[in-house]
């Protein structure tokens, strides 16, 4: 990992930024490079990924029907979008943010979580009851939807519906 000064210079404080190259391979995202900038006076850093192994862009759908599905694992990929739109809810692709292998389970007390920053409100409590009881597997049945322009998360689920966009 050879590291190389370069002519830019860092947002944070204006000295010049040092540049890092790295290619290897990761599971389920396959060969990736991670371009590094960082400033060796302030510590400032920006990175980016890039993916060399395409696949088509698309969409997955998993009903959610009992508490075994609860329990599928997904990988959801850095690029995707997770909504639930029984409940009109979405994850968004955070800022460099990484790939993560969760269950769908996972993916609704995630939700949940976030819900509890947006307060206390009768709407709020409304859709955390609603949330409690998917996740008991039994009230209410609803729809993961992964929409991936890399195509790269996967449900691990014979159930999935896959559809390329
Ligand atoms: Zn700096």
């Amino acid at each position: 990992m050879d590291e190389i000064k370069t002519d830019t210079l860092c947002p944070n404080c204006g000295d010049c930024l040092y540049y890092i190259e790295y290619t290897t391979e990761i599971a389920y995202e396959g060969k990736i490079t991670i371009h590094t900038y960082h400033c060796k006076s302030c510590y400032y850093k920006n990175v980016t990924v890039d993916r060399h192994d395409k696949e088509n862009p698309k969409i997955i759908k998993l009903k959610v029907t009992n508490k075994n599905d609860l329990k599928t694992i997904v990988y959801r990929s850095p690029d995707a979008y997770v909504r639930i739109p029984e409940i009109d809810a979405e994850i968004a692709p955070g800022i460099a943010s990484n790939g993560y292998i969760t269950t769908v389970e996972g993916i609704i007390v995630s939700i949940k979580d976030k819900l509890s920053l947006m307060g206390t409100g009768e709407e709020i409590n409304y859709l955390r009851q609603r949330i409690d009881g998917i996740l008991s597997g039994a009230e209410e049945k609803v729809t993961i939807v992964i929409d991936d322009d890399t195509g790269k998360s996967k449900i691990n689920s014979s159930k999935v519906e896959i559809i390329d966009k």
